[in-house]
């Protein structure tokens, strides 16, 4: 065995996505994974959406150092990107990789290691001498910006020639619902936001090779798949015409393909931009979502980031959706899906110069639409966005900041138990997980709806079951209380199994 590894994520979805791809990419390389503090690789997946962000991921390598001098620590992501200098400055980092190289994250982890395996010539050409296996032809261009800094070699650029990771296939592991990241980049200019300067301009995976991931994914018997990508509903749109004119463009041709193409029981489509629910998108949610037309292989399920409710805010974020457009968009969602469909978003609270009427309308605009959940972010001023020098001028005091995030907690639980309750009695389908030791010894399982409502099931069985439950109550976490019921589809499990 080569060696150990492990990988502590930070961040969103996507981020996840990515540090799972690298993970897989390492076991493929025959390391085994290990606690951070036996491992003889740390890979560090950063996040930089807030200060706070930057600070835990400087926090967590300072603590891997203490705790692993030996280990060799490699720190990639969206902080490695915006300021891969401060990382590798930082003790015990023996590489600094940013987006712009996501995909050769795998070969220069290895090769911290001593490791040398074989690498495509293309890889090779970009190498620095220190890593290269060959003494460096004389005419090989030097690596964009590749710098020596402190121990650590740092590899970032703006150019993101080497930023999408095509993952090694996924199979239903230790994630049962792996996500398949489609999708990198943002061309929008929010002015809080520091993903189109860390991830650059939005870029798809082909359709050909998402197609070979889903179906690879069922062969290896998945039973649900969460598309995700940093602005998914943007997916396509710049790839280069097809030769098969009938090839997919949009994400809604997508998804489409994907349904007749594989045999997928179920795909969850991960936060997509309230403007990208186009007509085309809204209608599959009618066609694969709806319970009357059998099971749904789509979920009803869907996550538009709001950010705020308040008009002036909006265009000061400069967000491409005024607050009705947002809940014309939840009206038509709700009316192709059902009112099943849990709907979630992001909330950003003390955006500079928000007042207290501007507060006041996100409030009013949440009350009056049924959210399930609200992921809710202080506004953090990230240095090289407008909302940098927005925040010099007009800060919202942080006392302020804590009352209105109390506040839209407190909402947020409220309209989080008025969804879950509506379900009180009903009968569900989910998907089991991996239970946590704790509640399997109680004789429970962990689940999740097709809607995305946690589930505890009475008795044990093993994850990546696809079942039928009825809810009879909720738990002291919120979550539904449920038992399985029986079911004539043959897909579904329907006895709890000792496990
Ligand atoms: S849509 Fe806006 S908030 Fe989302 S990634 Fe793009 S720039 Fe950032």
């Amino acid at each position: 065995m080569p060696g150990s590894f492990h990988i502590e994520y930070f961040g969103c979805r996507a981020a996840r996505a990515d540090g799972e791809a690298v993970g897989t990419h390492l076991r493929a390389a025959g390391l085994a994974e290990e606690a951070p503090s036996l491992a003889d690789l740390v890979v560090v997946n950063t996040c930089s959406v807030t200060a706070e962000a930057d600070r835990a991921a400087r926090a967590y390598i300072r603590r891997a150092r203490r705790l692993n001098p030996d280990a060799r620590i490699v720190v990639t992501g969206c902080y490695a990107q915006r300021a891969p200098q401060e990382l590798a400055g930082l003790p015990g980092v023996a590489a600094v990789i940013g987006n712009s190289h996501k995909a050769l994250a795998p070969e220069i982890a290895l090769r911290t290691l001593g490791l040398r395996p074989q690498l495509p010539t293309e890889l090779v050409q970009i190498l620095p001498a220190a890593f290269t296996p060959a003494p460096q032809q004389t005419e090989t261009p030097a690596p964009p910006q590749v710098a020596q800094v402190a121990q650590a070699v740092v590899w970032a650029d703006d150019r993101f020639a080497h930023s999408f990771l095509e993952e090694a296939q996924l199979t239903p592991g230790q994630q049962t619902r792996p996500n398949l990241k489609i999708q990198e980049g943002c061309g929008n200019r929010c002015t809080f936001c520091v993903i189109p300067f860390t991830r650059g301009p939005s870029r798809s995976l082909s359709s050909e090779a998402i197609l070979r991931q889903v179906e690879g994914f069922v062969a290896a018997g998945g039973r649900e798949l969460v598309l995700s990508g940093i602005n998914l509903g943007r997916w396509g749109r710049e790839l280069p015409s097809p030769a098969d004119p009938g090839a997919p463009r949009t994400l809604a041709a997508l998804v489409r393909l994907i349904f007749e193409r594989t045999t997928l029981p179920r795909l969850r489509l991960s936060s997509i931009e309230p403007m990208d629910w186009d007509p085309a998108l809204i209608a599959l949610m009618a066609g694969f979502a709806n319970p009357a037309a059998g099971s749904p292989r789509l979920a009803r399920h869907a996550h538009l980031p709001l950010q705020s409710g308040s008009d002036a805010v909006l265009r000061r974020m400069h967000r491409r959706y005024r607050p009705w457009h947002y809940a014309q968009k939840v009206e038509a969602l709700l009316h192709a899906a059902g009112p099943d469909l849990t709907l979630g978003a992001d909330v950003m609270v003390g955006f500079p110069g928000e007042t207290n009427a501007e507060f006041e309308e996100t409030v009013a605009l949440i009350r009056a639409l049924p959210f399930g959940y609200l992921h809710l972010f202080p506004f953090s001023p990230r240095p090289g966005t407008p909302g940098w020098a927005l925040h010099a001028e007009s800060p919202v005091a942080p006392r302020v900041v804590d009352e209105r995030m109390a506040a839209l907690r407190a909402l947020a639980a409220e309209k989080s138990r008025a969804h879950r309750g509506r379900f009180l009695g009903r009968q569900l389908e989910a998907i089991t997980l991996h239970t946590p030791a704790e509640l399997a010894a109680q004789g429970r399982t962990s689940a999740l709806t097709e809607n995305f409502l946690p589930v505890e099931i009475e008795g044990r069985m093993e994850a990546n079951q696809l079942v039928r439950i009825s809810v009879s109550g909720l738990t002291p976490d919120g979550a539904l209380a449920a038992s399985l019921q029986p079911s004539a589809s043959p897909q579904y499990a329907a006895t709890a199994t000792s496990v």
